[in-house]
């Protein structure tokens, strides 16, 4: 089984269809969505189509909810609280009828997934080191967890001894009685300093979490935004991957 995971799309319409050419190419079984499909960019309704194709299984981020009224805008900063405003007045009842029906959760036999921390998923607290990850750990009941929030793709690990540690590597190989926090990056919009949509495989067979990187037309999605009416530092970010 191969699943295809992918978080914070942000109705970057330009990142998303890169990505989902890339996994064209890598045999996907399943895709899984770790939520914030809306939020700072300029194609909302386009994300959410794309999405919904891929028939993942998606959980919901903080825009995703505060762009249909499920989660308050005290949360976020004056430019996201403007996107999220800007996004709630672009949806049709149908797409703000599909961001309110996602769960915060989501698990089956191989993995569970949440946009935060699996403590209190309803306050989309940030995962941002070890010193944060151990109540998700507790709660974790299978050895995998895929997260994303931050926009930063990395992987603590818990071990036997159930110290915690952080792997920043691309390629991870799966230990019996470790268990993972994986955080598989942003598709549209990646804050680790590299610009190229950030995206995961993991294969169920071969016991490997990959993260890739994969390049787009940032300068396109920018302009959307700009075009939009959207606070402009949203598109410049794109470019710096921060
Ligand atoms: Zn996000």
């Amino acid at each position: 089984m191969r699943y295809g995971i992918f978080s914070d799309v942000h109705s970057n319409l330009e990142a998303l269809e890169a990505v989902i050419k890339a996994y064209a190419r890598a045999s996907i079984d399943k895709y899984l969505c770790v939520g914030d499909i809306v939020g700072y960019g300029a194609n909302p309704g386009e994300c959410i189509a794309k999405v919904s194709l891929l028939q993942s299984a998606t959980v919901a981020g903080n825009h995703d909810w505060a762009s249909v009224d499920l989660f308050s805008l005290d949360y976020f900063n004056p430019r996201a609280a403007k996107a999220v405003i800007w996004t709630k007045g672009k949806l049709n009842k149908q797409e703000a009828d599909f961001l309110k029906s996602l769960e915060l959760t989501f698990k089956n036999d191989d993995l569970t997934l949440v946009h935060g921390t699996l403590d209190d998923p309803a306050l989309f607290n940030y995962l941002t080191g070890i010193q944060f990850a151990s109540p998700t750990f507790e709660l974790l009941n299978s050895a995998l967890c895929f997260v994303g929030h931050t926009h930063v793709p990395g992987v603590f690990i818990q071990d036997k001894a159930r110290r915690i540690h952080y792997f920043s590597g691309l390629t991870l190989e799966l230990k019996k009685n470790n268990k993972y926090i994986v955080n598989v990056g942003s598709v549209g919009q990646p804050r680790d300093g590299n610009p190229a949509a950030s995206y995961c495989i993991y294969d169920t067979d071969k016991k490997t979490v990959c993260i890739k990187r994969i390049d787009y037309d940032f300068k396109l999605a920018g302009k959307k935004i700009i075009a939009a009416g959207l606070p402009g530092l949203l598109a410049e970010r794109l470019a710096v991957g921060r």
